[in-house]
């Protein structure tokens, strides 16, 4: 079978026909139908400071992905032969304080695979079954690997209710993107998002943002105050990572409003706590992956409603591997949404 492996601890990765695994003691072997890029993906490609730490090549990239089982290992008993299914990345003990307290989510012992071993970005895959999560067959592919940062998403957006609420997003990268459709879907009243790049604040229209905003050119915090009568947006949701994004939107949140977190900042910010935070009286989330598995049955059910607009957020499709060079580069370009591969030609 064909697969993209990081072959070696440099920039880039190689396709590679290699042997198609078999499954072990409480593993499922899928025929990957579908398979999404994900950040995490381009910085093990980049081979940037984090992937120079973390990963061992060679090994097979990707994590996001849908799948048909196609045979189980030993020890393997809800899931069959012919499941439809996706995954989640985070392979969890079960036994620490955090899985025994329920909060999975943060599992002292957290391996992810794609990260810790190998991927999906192959025409054949392993899945450890205890991570396997069955789809509806009615869910086409290309939505049902969406799930995994659909699940980011979902947290981010709905760590409270949105519904007849005013909300900011700040980036519409692939997980902003996703934000704007879950905030919509949810009953948001008006989604405001901020994102430099021309190409990303068109997509965050096709997806349904309300108004767009090029920080670069506009001063973010009078246009929110602008569009929310003074009182500045209910809901603040940090999807850029840019820690000047961080704190417009703690600057455009009404006092006692609520923020998530999700975006990651590349160093140590410095906040006026005090009047940006402890005198506004807000509610600040830290967003991390996604609960296990509560959030996979909203993103699930979230599906199947019909009422998210996933299609403009899915720019790039391929059919086999043979360009995943391209991807990754336009990827790194920011000339994405969400970018898939079909294995199977
Ligand atoms: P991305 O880099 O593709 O998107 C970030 C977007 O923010 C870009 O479109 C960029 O133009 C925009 N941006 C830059 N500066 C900005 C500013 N000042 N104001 C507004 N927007 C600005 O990343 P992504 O894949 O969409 O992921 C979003 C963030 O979420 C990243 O920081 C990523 O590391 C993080 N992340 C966190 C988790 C988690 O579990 N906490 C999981 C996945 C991703
Ligand atoms: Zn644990």
């Amino acid at each position: 079978m064909v697969a993209i492996m990081k072959t070696k601890p440099a920039y880039g990765a190689e396709l590679v026909e290699i042997d198609v695994p078999k499954p072990k003691e409480g593993e499922v072997l899928i025929k990957v139908l579908a398979t999404s890029i994900c950040g995490t993906d381009l910085h093990i490609y980049e081979w940037n400071e984090w992937a120079q730490t973390r990963i061992k090549p060679p090994q097979i990239m990707g994590h996001e992905v849908a799948g048909e089982v196609i045979e189980v290992g030993p020890g393997v008993e809800d899931i069959q032969v012919g499941d439809y299914i996706s995954a989640e990345t985070h392979i969890v003990c079960g036994k620490c304080y955090q899985c025994k307290t329920g909060n999975y989510h943060v599992c002292q012992n957290t391996k992810i695979f794609g990260v810790d071993s190998d991927g999906v970005f192959a025409e054949y895959a392993i899945v450890p079954a205890q991570n396997a999560w069955k789809n509806p067959k009615n869910i086409p592919p290309e939505y049902a690997t969406l799930q995994e940062p659909l699940g980011n998403a979902v947290d981010t957006v709905l760590a409270e209710p949105v519904t007849g609420k005013t909300v900011l997003i700040t980036g519409a990268g692939p997980l902003g993107l996703l934000g704007i459709t879950v905030a919509k879907a949810a009953g948001a009243s008006l989604v405001i998002v901020s994102e430099p790049s021309d190409f990303r604040r068109e997509l965050a229209k096709k997806v349904g943002a309300d108004v767009v905003i090029n920080p670069f050119e506009e001063d973010v915090v009078k246009e929110v105050r602008d569009l929310t009568d003074g009182n500045g947006v209910d809901v603040f949701l940090e999807f850029s990572g840019a820690p000047k994004a961080l704190e417009q939107g703690l600057q455009a949140v009404t006092p006692a409003g609520r923020v998530s977190l999700l975006g990651l900042f590349p160093r140590n910010v410095s906040l006026d706590f005090n009047n940006l935070i402890i005198f506004k009286s807000l509610t600040v989330y830290g967003i991390t992956g996604r609960h296990l598995w509560q959030t996979w049955y909203t993103v699930s059910k979230l599906l199947q409603s019909g009422k998210l607009n996933l299609d403009p957020i899915i720019t790039h499709k391929y059919k086999g591997f043979d360009k995943f060079e391209e991807a990754f580069e336009l990827m790194r370009a920011g000339k994405t949404g969400k970018v898939v591969f079909f294995p199977h030609k």
